[in-house]
């Protein structure tokens, strides 16, 4: 099935059911109002000349006419480039011409960043953009406007050109380790991705996602909107970027049945000093993913958001992204502690990175995945394409995992992030979950620092709950004492308000590693 086909048979299945809600805008909209904004829109890119595989990127916080392009460019076969909303133009540039963007739909601007003046400066410097459709400015309204008197032919006869293993979007990864790598996909992998992760969510055209995560990113376009579309459920955008109140408000308001969050998202949730005056009892499921989901925060989201069949999801934007799942009737323990088994038509196998050979159950070593999901290559990196999937087509995912005798995955870290002290291998994973259970730590992260005795040390930064005192090395020291292995012990601890975050809601290691270099002089 392509995007466009399987949007048009729900919209024929549930056109009166609820499809859309914008918090922020006031608006809603059914299944049948929303495909006729989506076919007006695809008629009007028809109408500027948007070819089939011509690149339009999308640069723009959570607003409902982000999905609509996201549907409008599936249906006339243009590749979708999902901008980082936090760019500079420097970095608009880049991707400009990286991927050779025609026609490039915008916010005019969104808290400190300028969109539209950004694109003023970096447009002249990049010779494939042809348009700019401002979404506050007159041309978002006058497009639609063309799109809704034009004659539907051309994109009737456009549709039915197209292949589901056409691409049709560009995603790029979160740049958690490094420089995002923009991983081409088709409506092949996406769609299917999306339909299988609401699938083990049990979706049906009954439930109501709430989706605080960037659309920008797979977790919001994929896992929220594919999910909900394929399903005929409804999308909730409670406000165009994640803000704790706003999520719990949209959740009580639309009695949102699920709910979506990266570990960081639900901290603030549940930390949040309103928490208790929202309604959450529609809430039946929801899924953490994106980094480690600390066992704690997924109690916590169980017995006091009421997600009683809340799933952890495992992926990365190269496969689509989710590989593993967890399903509501695993039990808790495994709920709370897995990412859950393969999901369907997917295969997962963990190799020791050095030989590639499978190792034993119980065993650690590197994931990888194959399947539907996994991604064309790098857009126009033939070079990082070929490092990262091996000629089987298993893509090697540069994380750490155990597979347990029944197939359930824990993920024990990335290679990249993994400690090694004297020798000894260390995953931060392990040391963060335990730091977790100390009641005046609200969140805690935990990288190595070099070291001339060790090669490496451990350093926690840690950030204290409200009205906690900060803690010394020693305290934390202490609490560790008798309970973590010696070598397991950070040696320092940094409290500090916040991390350094992705986008997507994710820390960056590096440059907390960065920064800690120089804090040790
Ligand atoms: P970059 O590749 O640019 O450094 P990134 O890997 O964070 O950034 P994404 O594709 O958004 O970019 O994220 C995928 C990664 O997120 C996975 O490889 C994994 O390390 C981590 N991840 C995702 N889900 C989970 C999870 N449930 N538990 C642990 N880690 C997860
Ligand atoms: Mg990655």
């Amino acid at each position: 099935d392509t995007i466009g086909d399987n949007f048009d048979r729900t919209v024929a299945a549930f056109g009166d059911r609820d499809a859309l809600v914008d918090r922020a805008a006031g608006k809603r909209w059914t299944y049948t109002e929303l495909a006729a904004e989506v076919d007006a829109l695809a008629l009007g890119l028809l109408d500027l000349g948007i070819a089939k595989g011509d690149r339009v990127g999308i640069w723009s916080p959570n607003r409902w006419e982000w999905t609509c392009v996201q549907y409008a460019t599936a249906k006339i076969g243009a590749i979708l480039v999902n901008i980082n909303p936090a760019y500079r133009s420097h970095e608009l540039e880049y991707v400009l011409n990286q991927a050779g963007i025609k026609l490039i739909v915008a916010a005019n601007s969104f808290k400190t960043s300028d969109y539209a003046g950004m694109i003023a400066e970096a447009g002249p410097k990049c010779p494939a953009l042809e348009h700019v459709v401002l979404l506050d400015g007159p041309e978002w309204p006058s497009m639609l406007e063309i799109g809704r008197k034009a004659d539907r032919a051309p994109l009737v006869k456009r549709q039915a050109e197209l292949s589901a293993d056409d691409p049709i979007n560009i995603q790029y990864t979160s740049g958690t380790t490094g420089f995002p790598k923009g991983a081409t996909l088709s409506h092949h992998n996406i769609l299917n991705n999306g339909y299988f992760v609401g699938e083990l969510c049990n979706y049906t055209e009954a439930d109501k996602i709430c989706i605080p995560v960037p659309f920008y990113h797979c977790f919001g376009m994929v896992m929220g909107n594919l999910a909900a579309t394929s399903h005929g459920a409804c999308m909730v955008i409670p406000a165009p970027a994640f803000e704790p109140k706003a999520t719990l408000e949209a959740v009580a308001a639309e009695k949102c049945t699920s709910l979506y969050g990266v570990p960081t998202m639900f901290i603030a949730e549940l930390a949040d000093p309103d928490f208790a005056s929202h309604d959450l009892s529609s809430l039946r499921t929801g899924i953490m993913a994106g980094s480690p989901c600390p066992v704690e925060v997924m109690k916590q989201v169980i017995d006091r958001m009421g997600m009683a069949e809340v799933s952890i999801c495992y992926g990365m934007t190269e496969t689509s992204p989710v590989s593993t799942q967890t399903r509501a009737d695993d039990s808790v323990e495994r709920r709370v502690s897995t990412v859950g088994r393969v999901g369907p038509h997917l295969e997962v196998k963990v190799v020791d990175p050095e030989t590639g050979l499978t190792v034993p159950r119980g065993e650690p070593g590197e994931l990888c995945t194959r399947g539907y999901s996994v991604m064309l290559g790098y857009w126009e990196q033939a070079d990082k394409t070929a490092e990262a999937i091996d000629a089987a087509r298993w893509m090697h995912t540069g994380d750490l995992a155990i597979m347990d005798a029944d197939g359930y995955v824990n993920i024990t870290g990335r290679i990249k992030d993994m400690v090694i002290r004297g020798g000894e291998n260390l995953y931060p994973r392990e040391i963060e979950e335990f730091l977790y259970t100390h009641p005046d730590i609200l969140d805690a992260q935990v990288i190595g620092v070099p070291d001339e005795k060790y090669g490496e040390e451990l350093m926690a930064w840690v950030r204290m709950r409200e009205g906690a005192e900060p803690l010394t090395a020693e305290a934390v020291r202490e609490f560790c004492e008798g309970k973590l292995a010696r070598y397991k012990i950070p040696r320092y601890v940094h409290v500090v308000e916040e991390f350094p975050m992705t986008v997507t809601g994710k820390v960056r290691k590096v440059e907390m590693r960065a920064e800690s270099i120089s804090i040790l002089g």
